[in-house]
């Protein structure tokens, strides 16, 4: 038997934009239930963005210690990883555990239920606690909003399943480093990690599948990085498959396609997401549940489905924290204004701007950071526009110069020529993520290339190469 209770919204998954959106709603005055399985907050804090870039921010340290020798004079840098762990354990997670991010929502007004939801028809979530009990069916008046989110991948090399590989969600968690290890997958995941254990004295290679590193960025975006990883003593191998993975007394060893196994005692797999669809019910509500993401519309409703909202990584707009966060701002306007919740006395509240996503960016936070935003050059060709482009070294840049070691990188714009503003931007170099900003803003507004040159850029920053790189368009 089934428990049934009646409530505004549902909220099954609290990744960062479940987590806001159930929040925003509740202090709207909707009565809400979120749904959430493990820990509230999803793989950002306790697995993904949060502990990664204290890794990275912790090799990045070592690597600027390094170059003092060349800058400054000799420093001794001995590294440890114990202060890593720590910062992780105790400053980002809490050891793992999601109080604060509940009280946080229950503090907002929504209430928790702990366990499994699955839909069971339209505007029905069926709720099986965690550790067992009787569930519960919510049948929502307002409707169900989905941010499931994805989990790690395992690739289908004969012999990995069943070995105690690791994922993002145990690299994160290691206390003591390994002396070798093997990182499959050549994407952001496995780059930022690759090199942040790397700068820790681990010897690492990369096994990439695909012909280069970073496969959604420019290839120059992605070959600046790679020099960067072989200088590093990163061992980077592209166009190499899997072939079979074996463990054994301690370590692993990778059969490849081509050239010798490789040994090593760790082995990292970031080859990929897997969306958490597949037992969601979808199929209640004519949903395909093997599909790898939901269609939705500009408002995050589910293509077809009544009362269904699906924000995060599952829409396929982009795996990112921010997309979540700013998809949930949109879909939350859409469920308030589908009633009497919008402050409006007819319901016919204002549903604010429709998601677009031409200036979406993104940013690897390797040392350069790969930063994007928008169209690639050959993204912007394929769709048929009259690509114009331009780019510049970041070393020749005035502050690249004074800057020294670790100022390399580039900046990379492409034009719609035919209507003069950029569509696409890319910059590699230290802070790029933060350069790219600029760029963000000129794609996002659409601001003309011909007023982006007579912007005055202050001297000598990273960020005056886009004036450079913008004289280069011709
Ligand atoms: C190592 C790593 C580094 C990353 N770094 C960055 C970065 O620097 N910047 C960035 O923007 N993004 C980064 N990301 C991506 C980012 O973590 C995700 O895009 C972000 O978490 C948004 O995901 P989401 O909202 O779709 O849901 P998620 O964060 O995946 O959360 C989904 C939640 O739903 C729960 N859930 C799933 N199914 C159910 C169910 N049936 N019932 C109840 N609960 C359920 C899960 O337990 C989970 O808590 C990184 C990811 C990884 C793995």
């Amino acid at each position: 038997m089934s428990n049934e209770r009646e409530v505004d919204l549902v909220v099954v998954g609290t990744g960062p934009g479940g987590e806001a959106l159930a929040s925003g709603a509740a202090k709207a005055g909707l009565e809400v239930v979120a749904v959430e399985k493990h820990l509230v907050g999803g793989e950002c804090p306790y697995y993904g963005c949060i502990p990664s870039k204290m890794m990275v921010r912790a090799g990045d340290a070592l690597a600027e210690a390094r170059r003092a020798g060349t800058l400054a004079g000799d420093v001794e840098v001995v590294a440890s990883w114990a202060p890593v762990a720590r910062r992780i354990s105790e400053e980002a997670t809490s050891g793992w555990d999601d109080a604060a991010a509940v009280q946080r929502l229950e503090d907002a007004g929504a209430a928790l239920a702990r366990g499994e939801g699955r839909l069971d028809g339209p505007r029905r979530v069926v709720v099986t606690p965690r550790g067992g009990g009787e569930p519960t069916t919510y049948v929502a008046r307002r409707g169900v909003v989905l941010n499931p989110g994805t989990r790690p991948s395992a690739p289908p090399v004969p012999g990995l399943e069943g070995t105690p590989y690791w994922t993002n969600r145990d690299a994160v968690q290691v206390t003591s480093l390994p002396s070798t290890l093997v990182v499959l997958g050549g994407g952001p995941i496995g780059c930022e990690m690759a090199q942040a254990f790397a700068r820790f004295g681990v010897r690492v290679t990369i096994v990439q599948h695909g012909d280069r590193l970073l496969p959604q960025d420019e290839p120059e975006a992605a070959a600046v990085l790679e020099r960067t990883l072989l200088d590093e003593g990163v061992r980077v191998l592209t166009e190499v498959e899997a072939t079979s993975v074996a463990y054994a007394d301690g370590s692993f060893t990778v059969g490849l396609d081509e050239g010798d196994d490789l040994v090593a005692e760790k082995l990292l797999v970031a080859a990929g997401r897997t969306p958490n669809l597949d037992s969601l019910g979808l199929e209640s509500v004519g949903l395909d549940p093997s599909a790898r993401t939901i269609e939705v519309d500009d408002r995050l409703r589910a293509a077809g489905v009544e009362g269904l909202w699906v924000i995060g990584d599952v829409t396929g707009k982009g795996a990112f924290t921010h997309v979540s966060m700013y998809q949930s701002g949109i879909a939350l306007a859409d469920v308030l204004a589908d009633g009497p919740g919008d402050g409006s006395e007819d319901g016919s509240g204002d549903r604010g701007p429709a998601a677009r996503y031409h200036a979406l960016p993104h940013t690897t936070f390797t040392d350069p950071e790969v930063a994007g935003v928008g169209l690639t050059e050959q993204q912007a060709r394929d769709a048929g526009l009259d690509v114009r482009v331009g780019s510049t070294p970041l070393e020749q840049s005035s502050r690249g110069f004074t800057h020294g070691p670790g100022a390399t990188g580039l900046v990379k714009v492409v034009e719609d020529a035919s209507r003069g503003v950029l569509v696409g931007a890319s910059v590699v170099g230290p802070l790029g993520g933060e350069i790219i900003g600029l760029l963000n803003l000129a794609v996002h507004a659409e601001v003309p290339v011909a007023t982006l040159r007579t912007m005055i850029y202050a001297y000598p920053t990273f960020h005056r190469a886009i004036e450079t790189a913008l004289a280069e368009l011709g």
